[in-house]
């Protein structure tokens, strides 16, 4: 029998390059290996209750991206968290087992509490329990990760032993797989590429918007003319040749440091690079654009098979605890 994985993402809507890089392209892999469940984490998004509008919209563009990306139905399941409640069931158990002490010394619950002192909710503080609970629901025994979601993944693994020290082994201890690509810069050259800081490249972007996205982006601070030399290892185009010009990479820095190449040709060329990498993606994003309906039949499907699972987990732990 494959080894199974999880893996889950809040509906952030269209994707862009950072998630394909650091996660989809990942996902894509793994269903060759394992046995996958890729969940869109639909209540992870109502700890800060904004965008809700949004939501089915943002959920139906982000599983467009991820079918057209080359996550296969057939292979895995795809589906939406709020689809399975087993997961809320799951989530009220495993809170009883878990110390307060350990969700209150998570580095992201200091920093969203900072961020937010106005909006500290209950479910913000559980995070974590309802991530343990998504994981070890379908009992998966892999969790795709990056280096900053190893903290979390290292808390799921304490509320298991802590479950299975109590009340016998029942849930796997999910093991963290590093992705190959952990983190890609955003165009502001500071923070890793993300929706909310709008330094990203939406992968459903047209290749004009592409190109015109690609020119906004920082380079070498130290390049104020086109004649100073530049530092590749500074710029977040050079991180992107490495991801989508790799075999030109060297001579790309090469011609950066001696100033041969300036930067507006260098963000023309990147952006045709990507444009042509995207290129199967996005004809196969408008193909499946013009039917709907198959999106949500997908997402049907994946619940329904996700509950088989779920069901199973919850008549054990409930047995376990003496619930039944
Ligand atoms: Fe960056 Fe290219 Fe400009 Fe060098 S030439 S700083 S790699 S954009």
């Amino acid at each position: 029998m494959k080894s199974r994985v999880f893996s889950g993402a809040r509906p952030t809507g269209r994707q862009h390059l950072g998630n394909y890089l650091g996660a989809i392209q990942n996902y894509v892999k793994l269903q060759d290996q394992y046995d996958c469940v890729y969940c869109i984490v639909d209540i992870h998004a109502l700890t800060t209750l904004d965008n809700t509008r949004e939501l089915q919209k943002n959920i139906h563009e982000m599983a467009l991206d991820w079918l057209a990306a080359g996550i296969d139905p057939k292979k895995s399941i795809m589906f939406v968290q709020s689809h399975v409640p087993e997961v809320c069931e799951l989530h009220t158990i495993l809170s009883m087992v878990t110390p307060l002490s350990w969700l209150l010394r998570v580095p992201t619950f200091k920093e969203k509490v900072k961020q937010n002192p106005g909006n500290v909710n209950y479910g913000l503080v559980g995070y974590p329990v309802l991530m343990t609970s998504d994981i070890t629901l379908y009992k998966a025994d892999v969790v795709p990760v990056g280096e900053d979601q190893l903290p979390h993944l290292e808390l799921a693994r304490e509320i298991v032993r802590r479950f299975n020290d109590h009340f016998g082994e029942t849930l796997p201890e999910p093991k963290a797989q590093m992705t190959a690509f952990p983190m890609v810069v955003g165009l502001d050259g500071k923070s890793k590429m993300s929706k909310s800081l709008n330094n990203h490249i939406e992968l459903a972007m047209t290749e004009e918007e592409t190109l015109k996205r690609v020119m906004t982006s920082v380079t070498d601070p130290a390049r104020q003319f086109r004649k100073d030399p530049g530092h590749p290892e500074v710029c977040p185009i050079y991180a992107l040749h490495k991801y989508f010009n790799p075999l030109q990479q060297e001579n790309v820095a090469a011609t950066c440091r001696t100033a041969e190449r300036g930067c507006v040709d260098c963000k023309k060329a990147m952006a045709a690079e990507i444009n042509e990498a995207l290129k199967p993606f996005r004809e196969r994003r408008a193909e499946l654009a013009a039917k709907p309906k198959y999106i949500d039949d997908v997402l049907n499907d994946g619940a329904v098979r996700a509950s088989v699972i779920a069901r199973q987990t919850i008549k054990e732990v409930k047995q376990k605890m003496g619930l039944l």
